[in-house]
């Protein structure tokens, strides 16, 4: 894999448009497919409204979205309505965000976020556009970043260094399990997910994660069970083999 772009392209011309074209014509020659681990992605013919990439091999749908800073905790998406409602369609793209060096002309960082983590907490509804926009009255999405947990974000290229395929492909693998269950169900296990990775440890405490019952509180409101909504997420990530039990209230990551 080469991080640098194809240098026959329009080199001085730093534009949007032209970054777009450097970035899909890299992850054209360059990127694979972490679902089936075949080589190439192609291009969906005719701009697509809502995937950028398709692995011929397992029909798996790639949104592209590039800029050259790093994405911070949001990152702005596409219409509100269409994102909701695409949310438990079987063919809703995975994410791929991709941050690059406009001095090296270079990719910097490449991650996933497969779209099993998707859920409708981590989409936020942005303001209408301005009576006086181009587009008035349209409404945007934000997607939630900093809810989505470490192990939503699968990185092929970090810090400008190629990861292993092997390991992405293992890491993709790891919460494919998410699939099975309805975004509904979905959105407290990835909160609690998070919550344990933000730990930062391989073996935690049942107590450790109770320390988390008012933030969870907060983000659902309403819900005066949080305790019991714990222990059963940590259930069912210990069936998946997420996490796995060590003594009475004492867990480990599995890696
Ligand atoms: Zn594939």
């Amino acid at each position: 894999m080469k991080l640098e772009f194809d240098e026959t392209q329009s080199l001085y011309n730093s534009g949007s448009q032209s970054a777009r074209s450097w970035t899909e014509a890299w992850v054209c020659a360059w990127a694979y497919c972490p679902h089936c681990g075949n080589a190439k992605m192609s291009q969906f013919p005719n701009n697509s409204p809502l995937a950028d990439f398709l692995c011929p091999s397992c029909s798996e749908e790639f949104e592209l979205k590039s800029q050259k800073s790093k994405f911070g905790t949001k990152v702005a998406d596409g219409a509100y309505k269409t994102k909701c409602e695409r949310l438990a369609a079987s063919n809703n793209p995975n994410l791929l965000l991709m941050n690059y060096d406009l001095k090296t002309l270079s990719v910097i960082n490449l991650f996933i976020v497969p779209k099993h983590f998707f859920v409708r907490e981590i989409i936020e509804e942005r303001k209408p556009l301005a009576a006086t926009a181009r587009r008035a009255g349209w409404v945007g999405s934000n997607i939630l970043l900093g809810r989505v947990p470490d192990s939503g974000k699968i990185h092929i290229v970090q810090n400008a260094v190629v990861r292993p395929k092997e390991l992405v492909l293992e890491e993709w693998q790891k919460t494919l399990f998410l699939r099975n269950e309805s975004p509904e169900t979905r959105g407290w296990l990835l909160d609690v997910m998070n919550c344990v990775e933000s730990l930062g440890k391989s073996e935690f405490t049942l107590d450790q994660v109770y320390a988390f019952e008012r933030h969870l509180g907060e983000l659902y409101p309403g819900n005066q069970n949080v305790k019991p909504k714990i222990r059963q997420q940590l259930q069912y990530l210990r069936d998946r083999g997420f996490i796995e039990f060590v003594s009475r209230g004492s867990y480990r990551l599995r890696k």
